[in-house]
């Protein structure tokens, strides 16, 4: 395998499948299927989970609610997730733990780096709830940041779309797909990957990051072999 550790950020809104809100169980079960392929292949898995598909804190504040209750609201909808996908990794036999930013302990342990690692070390998946644990930042930050804690292999994005577009391929026919991207490419092309702190943060580190299609079976499975899936972008 190519990578031996990954982080892998799912979107709150991926886990929806058709629905409008909320969670589905298929659409769960489906990951968990994938996951446990490159589990079986022995790779190390930590995930980060989003909650857009419960709460966020900007649409909250869009409606005349504080900004940071919103967020920590937001944070919650995470562990929410973050308990219904180890509830599904668990149902197909994987070992896992839950660690969140904000302590829940009755439900997760909290976040300690170095019990994290260990844990991926005997082969546990790590789900990392609650984001960064602050308002105003956002899963994907906390994607970066928890990878780079762990010293991930890579990032890997899972998304609905299967890489990074010359323009949003859901609204410009004409748009095409970058295979691979430096950092400094998707600065200067303006390009839109993930929030500005997450990328820069990936980019102080030099900590690749390769978006693609989730929903598309094996897709996860081949990157991890070391296929050339979705978009990479890298030093
Ligand atoms: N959030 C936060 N701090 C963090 C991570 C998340 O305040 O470190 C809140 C924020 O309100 C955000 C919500 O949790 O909108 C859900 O996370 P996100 O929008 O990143 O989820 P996704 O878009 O990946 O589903």
């Amino acid at each position: 395998m190519k990578y031996k550790r990954i982080l892998l950020k799912l979107s709150g809104e991926a886990l929806m499948g058709d629905r409008q809100y909320g969670i589905d169980p298929a659409r769960l079960a489906e990951y968990a299927d994938e996951i446990k392929q490159i589990h079986d292949q022995g790779v190390q898995i930590a995930i980060v989970i989003g909650g857009g598909n419960i709460f966020r804190g900007v649409a909250g504040a869009a409606n005349g609610m504080d900004r940071v209750q919103g967020d920590y609201m937001g944070m919650l909808a995470t562990v929410i997730n973050g308990m219904a996908l180890q509830g599904a990794l668990e149902d197909k036999g994987m070992l896992t733990r839950l660690q969140t930013a904000l302590k829940i302990e009755a439900i997760a342990e909290p976040y300690i780096k170095r019990r994290a690692v260990r844990h991926l070390e005997k082969g546990r998946i790590v789900i990392f709830g609650a984001g960064t644990g602050n308002p105003y930042f956002t899963t994907d930050t906390a994607a970066v940041l928890r990878g780079v804690e762990i010293h991930a292999d890579v990032i890997l994005k899972g998304t609905r779309v299967d890489g990074i577009y010359t323009a949003d391929p859901e609204k410009d026919a004409s748009a095409t797909k970058y295979e691979s991207l430096s950092f400094a490419d998707v600065i200067s092309k303006g390009l839109n990957v993930m929030d500005s702190t997450a990328f820069t943060l990936s980019q102080e580190n030099e900590l690749p990051i390769v978006v693609f299609d989730m929903n598309k079976k094996g897709n996860l499975t081949k990157i991890c072999a070391g296929e050339n899936i979705g978009t990479v972008v890298n030093v």
